[in-house]
């Protein structure tokens, strides 16, 4: 049976319905070169399973995805000489339009990351409220007893 949508774009991709640069596929999942790459090598990693945000895709998916990007990386990394045959990568995962999600079918992005002029530039503010010590602990209460009951 099959998970994917009739209209979205991703899922046409692993129909074949538009073209891709695809690297890899299993059963549960297909990777392709992103078409507006912010560094050599930026590929996508999706569930074939349609899906806007993380905790929308089953688990069984969300196992396959990983192991797939991590191939990609390795493969990623062997066009480096010298020494340092071991660059850095970012694996990025956005959910939803306010955390910069533009196509709506769960996505990870492997961002080879070798020089500071390309890949992703990573930066976020650190308000001081959010590290007060008696705020944190309550969070962390919160979150440990919202945990324990999914
Ligand atoms: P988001 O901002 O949603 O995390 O990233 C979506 C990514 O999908 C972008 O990096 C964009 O370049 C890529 N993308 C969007 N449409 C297509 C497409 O039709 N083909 C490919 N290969 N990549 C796409």
């Amino acid at each position: 049976m099959s998970h994917l949508s009739a209209n979205c774009i991703f899922c046409k991709i692993i129909r074949g319905e538009i073209p891709s640069l695809k690297l890899a596929e299993s059963a549960k999942s297909y990777a392709f070169l992103d078409i507006g790459p912010t560094a050599k090598g930026h590929a996508l990693v999706i569930p074939k399973y349609c899906g806007e945000k993380l905790h929308d895709i089953p688990d069984e998916y969300l196992a396959d995805l990983l192991p797939m990007a991590k191939k990609i990386a390795l493969a990623s990394q062997l066009d480096v000489k010298g020494l340092d045959s071991t660059p850095g990568y970012n694996i990025l995962q956005n959910n939803g339009r306010i955390a910069h999600q533009v196509v709506p079918h769960v996505h990870v992005h492997l961002i080879p990351k070798r020089d500071e002029e390309t890949g992703l530039q990573v930066g976020w503010p650190q308000p001081a409220d959010a590290a007060d010590k008696d705020q944190l602990a309550s969070l962390h209460k919160d979150l440990v007893e919202r945990i324990s009951k999914l």
